[in-house]
């Protein structure tokens, strides 16, 4: 799964990798010399990660030839109310550049629309196999679909758009995702969003309008933080693609081999299952994640003045 393409996101966690040696994973794939891993499967068993297919254009409506660049009043209002119609959760805008391409394929231009699509929660429950897999096929199907009808929706207004397809390669999404404000990428490498979770799919739009209106949200590198004191996707993971390593600053980092993760190949959503904010929600784990700072404070503080009076006493 990806919110990518794992669960397939095939998406970057704190690090992206293929799949190393089997020497580098007994031995050591951190920059430390750290032995990170010993999972003894030889190269050959391990499944080749089917993500990113290609996807025929269904455009309807062709790119205008002299693009507009400034959306009128209102064109937003409009564009998101049918988006919304149509099955879009959340919607968000950002600014690029370059570097943001996967492919050889070069970004027709550097602001982008970012959709997100709800995963059903007949594709969790399934096991991974087939079943799960042509659930999560149809799921990229559609979403491609409802992702090049609201293209065609602003070419029609006079803009010009290239369609990043949920199931491309074109650009990495849970981290576009997190540029536009939208959420933060989980350790589990998928966007978690205050209305999915890491439960959803992720395509985007990238478009000629220059003044998109670009948000300032809510601060969500929190999440990142309570990921550290969870990693319940790793440990949920059955093919050992989501490994803990060390850092080169003693810290711990989550590297993602994508050519282990079956979730484009089997449908596996088992890290998405196993999150906290797919299973009680995002204002729950946060609510919960704030009482437990205030709580670690409070008790910082006492410890600091008990301290404080220790040192007193014994200068007097
Ligand atoms: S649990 Fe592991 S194999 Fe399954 S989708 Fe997530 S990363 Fe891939
Ligand atoms: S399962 Fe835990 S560590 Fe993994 S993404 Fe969800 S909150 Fe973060």
């Amino acid at each position: 799964m990806e919110n990518e393409k794992r669960g397939c996101d095939c998406e970057t966690t704190s690090e992206y990798i293929d799949e190393p040696s089997n020497d580098e994973l007994k031995e050591n794939i951190g920059c430390c010399g750290e032995t990170v891993d010993e999972t003894g499967k030889p190269p050959e068993e391990i499944e080749e990660c089917s993500c990113g297919g290609e996807f025929p254009d269904k455009s309807l409506v062709d790119n205008p030839k002299n693009p507009k660049t400034a959306a009128y009043n209102g064109f937003f209002d409009e564009f998101e109310q049918f988006a919304h119609s149509m099955g879009i959760v959340s919607i968000g805008y950002v600014h690029t550049d370059s570097d943001w391409a996967n492919t050889e394929e070069p970004l027709s231009y550097l602001n982008a629309i970012v959709l997100t699509l709800e995963m059903g929660k007949d594709i969790i429950v399934a096991p991974p196999g087939p079943k799960a897999q042509e659930l999560n096929d149809a799921t990229y199907a559609k979403f491609g679909q409802i992702t090049y009808a609201l293209s065609d929706f602003i070419r029609a207004k006079g803009f010009a758009t290239q369609v990043a397809h949920p199931y491309g390669d074109l650009v990495s999404f849970s981290p576009l995702g997190q540029e536009a404000g939208m959420g933060w990428v989980g350790q589990s490498g998928l966007l978690i969003t205050p209305e999915l979770g890491p439960r959803q799919k992720i395509s985007a739009i990238f478009t000629s309008i220059e003044n998109l209106p670009f948000k300032t949200t809510e601060d969500y590198s929190w999440i990142i933080d309570y990921c550290e004191k969870c990693g319940k996707c790793i440990k949920a993971c059955p093919e050992k693609a989501l490994i803990e390593t060390e850092s080169c600053c003693g810290g711990k980092e989550t590297q993602f081999i994508q050519n282990r993760c079956i979730g484009c190949s089997q449908g596996c959503t088992s890290c998405i299952e196993a999150c906290p904010f797919d299973q009680k929600g995002y204002e729950h784990v946060k609510t919960r994640f704030d009482k437990m700072n205030a709580k670690l404070k409070e008790k910082q503080s006492k410890n600091g003045n008990t301290m404080k009076k220790y040192n007193e006493n014994t200068k007097n």
